[in-house]
């Protein structure tokens, strides 16, 4: 079937949807609300997963051109090595580390060779059943099928009322990025990612990220109600005192940086008419096992192949909840409960179940010669 979509959101899933539909015939016009087409500054992952939706959509060879691929997870309580977890394709996954924007710049030059439209300054406010998107503007979209890829504050999965529990969790992060500095941080494996936890009486912890040859991300978690440890901007000496081992890079943290508590969204379904919803509209999740993007973009080329092979949008939209639900919730539910349990802190937490999203073949990637 082919058609014309309106997609609410040029985020990862959005960009991830609206590609996949072009590829396959479809007219796409995406509505973002932001005046530019960017990501925030922060680092991101992407396991196997992810990184075969890269491929199905044209970007991989884009991206890993300029990513990281950690080869060891590396787990250090008050600087002391206590676990070391290797990744590669030969053990099930890779873990490859790189900036939002570099990951953002290689989707969207992907969607644009695609053809999608993209509309910015275009905040969606409405949506009904039948397929009709509306904009700040008193603007009225018409599609065949419209996609809520609007984050986890979605308007559209408002305007169709999808009922929805957003639960939070006692931490959060600070994202922020630095430069390497892999000389002044003196003797190390500094290519490897570290997950770095303060000493036990302070739950503070930093995931240090290489991005590549030059950009570092931090992920500093804090609990929600450490109102100094969760301060943007990041408050260098809160931290140093922590974490004395990085001072050299927490001093030369060079973005602003975004503290976001944890949270999981569960919704009572995923669609309601022509309007699906997807990506952290239809099912955020803690940032535990670094698989909520690369979830939203599984879900949203699953989205993309389900319409091309139905017959009608509805029974699409059907088929697509019924295949893709049961991995979404159990990815959703293993990184609440690493999340609430702090799990990560063992070393011992890769495990088949928390890694059985990353080594999950998605849908419309099967054919793919891989890598
Ligand atoms: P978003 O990224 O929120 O994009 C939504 C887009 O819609 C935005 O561009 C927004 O401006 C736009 N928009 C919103 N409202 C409207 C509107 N009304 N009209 C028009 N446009 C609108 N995932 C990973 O896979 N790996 C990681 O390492 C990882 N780390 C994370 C770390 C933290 C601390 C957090 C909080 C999350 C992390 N995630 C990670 C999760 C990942 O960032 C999200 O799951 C992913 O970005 C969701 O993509 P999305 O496109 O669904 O939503």
């Amino acid at each position: 079937m082919h058609g014309h979509a309106e997609v609410a959101g040029a985020g990862f899933a959005g960009m991830t949807v609206a590609t996949a539909l072009a590829q396959r015939g479809w007219t796409v016009r995406v509505h973002e609300k932001d005046e530019q087409l960017r990501a925030f500054g922060a680092g991101i992952f992407l396991w196997e997963n992810g990184l075969r939706v890269l491929k199905a959509l044209g970007a991989y060879e884009a991206v890993m051109g300029g990513a990281h691929q950690g080869l060891v997870y590396e787990t250090r309580h008050a600087n002391r090595v206590i676990a070391q977890r290797a990744f590669s394709l030969e053990r099930g996954t890779r873990m490859v580390t790189m900036t939002r924007q570099h990951l953002y710049e290689a989707m969207l030059a992907a969607a644009k060779r695609a053809g999608v439209e993209f509309r910015t300054g275009s905040e969606v406010v409405g949506a009904t059943p039948d397929g009709v998107l509306t904009t700040h503007d008193g603007r009225a979209w018409k599609g065949d099928l419209v996609v809520g890829a609007d984050g986890v504050k979605s308007r559209v999965r408002q305007a169709v009322q999808i009922r929805t529990e957003r639960r939070p969790c006692a931490d959060g992060i600070a994202r922020v990025l630095a430069p390497r500095c892999t000389e002044e941080l003196g003797p190390g494996t500094w290519d490897h990612v570290i997950d770095f936890w303060a000493p036990a009486e302070k739950p503070l912890r930093i995931l240090y990220v290489p991005c590549n040859e030059r950009d570092l991300y931090l992920a500093m978690m804090a609990p929600v109600d450490d109102l100094e440890a969760s301060a943007i901007p990041v408050r260098p000496d809160v931290w140093v005192d922590a974490f004395p081992q990085l001072e050299a890079v927490i001093r030369r943290i060079s973005s602003g940086g975004r503290y976001d508590a944890y949270e999981t969204t569960a919704v009572s379904r995923w669609s309601v008419g022509r309007v699906a919803i997807v990506g952290d509209a239809a099912h955020a999740m803690t940032p535990t096992l670094g698989q909520g993007a690369g979830t939203a973009m599984m879900n949203a080329l699953s989205l993309a192949v389900m319409v091309q092979q139905c017959s009608s949008i509805e029974e699409a939209l059907l088929a697509w909840e019924t295949n893709e639900r049961p991995l979404t919730e159990h990815t959703q539910a293993r990184s609440e409960q690493a999340a609430r349990e702090r799990a990560m802190a063992s070393g011992t937490a890769w495990n088949d179940e928390t890694l059985k999203t990353a080594r999950h073949i998605p849908t419309g990637t099967e054919h793919l010669q891989w890598p």
